[in-house]
């Protein structure tokens, strides 16, 4: 009979996420088995919050991940409203820091063990959960007590969809007026557009219908930046390049915290947002973040029963309805161009510009998450 390596924790997934679970138990005594995948993803620019920093700083991560900080943040949409959210209201030194996917990752797994196996399946039993592995045509077995599933959650079809029928190009900008620490995101008709500082350019994340997607691939690289400049506005100049444009299909996804017996999802396995707000990641640190606090104060045969089971679902779930109602609020109520509505969206824009408490409770919760609130 062929031994199965046997450890208490599975963590599946190759992302960020599962990466900072494996990081934040690494020399416990939880012994962890990070099952990777291929690394198969399309690199782009991510917005890290000041919470977020402070996590990847306590996993000792922070200091090698080059980052570019966000001092101030304007919001605005096509036509009437904006506010504004500086750092210094706060008593902080970023609200946030933008990096590169690819770069955070490699930093995260560079300092945690991993296989590049795929989870095939599972099966749950009283006291343990039994994976089946692959890479190419070999196959392995593994026992643990818990399977974390930290997979970004494609794959999974039990899981509410919200198709948001929008597309998000992604690419890099350079602008004839940049302004230093200043994230944009303006709201237009067929959603939300980012430019976020990124070194000497821009990370762009512009969202729009598909039909649009396909007619700005298509566009000359000058043309792509005339109708940028039309939608953005004339507050950096103009656009002077751009680097290659990739798309990703907007959806909302979400299923349960507890699929199964002995198994907890975190990160995009639980829920994948729209990128409104770069909440994504965010939600996902904090979710491997408190699975680990939990993990590490849990006598052995605590670990994936159902009683710990329940407790971190319930421990998140504030944290998680949260995140996603807002950034589902966001891209519903602000993609369309009603009049009423329109109006109504610069008066609320207008009214938090006006209202610091308001502005206030609202970058907490971007920053911090919800269970930071008093
Ligand atoms: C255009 C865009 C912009 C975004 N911008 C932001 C932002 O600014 N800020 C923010 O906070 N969030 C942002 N997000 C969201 C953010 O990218 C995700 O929330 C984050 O990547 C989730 O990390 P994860 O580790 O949970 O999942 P993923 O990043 O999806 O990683 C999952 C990993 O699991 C691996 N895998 C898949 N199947 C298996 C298997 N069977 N076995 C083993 N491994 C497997 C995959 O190869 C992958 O490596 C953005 C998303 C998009 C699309």
């Amino acid at each position: 009979m062929i031994e199965l390596q046997e450890v208490d924790v599975a963590i599946a997934g190759g992302g960020p996420v599962g990466c900072a679970l494996a990081l934040a138990l690494s020399g416990s005594a939880v012994s962890v088995a990070r099952i990777a995948g291929e690394a198969d993803f399309a690199d782009r620019p991510i917005a890290l919050s000041y919470g977020s920093r402070l996590i990847l700083e306590r996993l000792g991560a922070w200091s090698s991940v080059r980052s570019n900080p966000i001092q101030t943040i304007h919001v605005s949409q096509q036509g009437f409203g904006r506010t504004v959210m500086h750092c210094s209201d706060y008593g902080l030194p970023a609200l946030g820091y933008v990096t590169a996917y690819s770069e955070l990752v490699a930093q995260l797994a560079g300092r945690t063990a991993a296989s590049a196996q795929s989870l095939k399946d599972w099966k749950s039993a009283d006291n343990e959960i039994v994976l089946r592995l692959s890479r190419g045509e070999d196959e392995a077995g593994m026992r643990a007590r818990l399977l974390v599933l930290a997979d970004g959650g494609q794959n999974r079809r039990t899981r509410n969809v919200r198709d948001y029928r929008q597309q998000a190009i992604v690419a890099e900008v350079t602008a004839e007026h940049p302004r230093a620490g200043v994230a944009w995101e303006r709201f237009t008709a067929e959603g939300p557009l980012a430019l976020l500082p990124f070194e000497d350019r821009y990370a762009l994340v512009w969202s729009v219908r598909p039909a649009s997607a396909v007619e700005l691939l298509g566009l000359s690289d000058s043309d792509f930046l005339a109708r940028l400049r039309e939608i953005f506005g004339g507050r950096l100049g103009g656009f002077t390049s751009v680097g290659p444009r990739s798309t990703f299909p907007l959806s909302l996804r979400y299923g349960k915290i507890v699929p199964a017996a002995r198994v907890l999802a975190i990160g995009n396995a639980a829920q994948t947002l729209h990128p409104v707000a770069g909440q994504g990641l965010n939600l996902g640190l904090r979710d491997a973040w408190e699975l680990a606090q939990m993990l590490l104060d849990a006598a052995k045969e605590e670990i994936g029963a159902p009683r710990f089971l329940a407790r971190y679902a319930r421990s998140r779930s504030l944290d998680r309805y949260a995140g996603i109602g807002l950034t589902d609020f966001l891209v519903r109520i602000f993609s369309n161009s009603l009049a009423p509505l329109a109006l109504a969206r610069g008066a609320g824009l207008a009214g938090l510009d006006a209202v610091p408490p308001a502005r206030r409770f609202l970058a907490r919760r971007m920053i911090f998450g919800a269970r930071a609130l008093p």
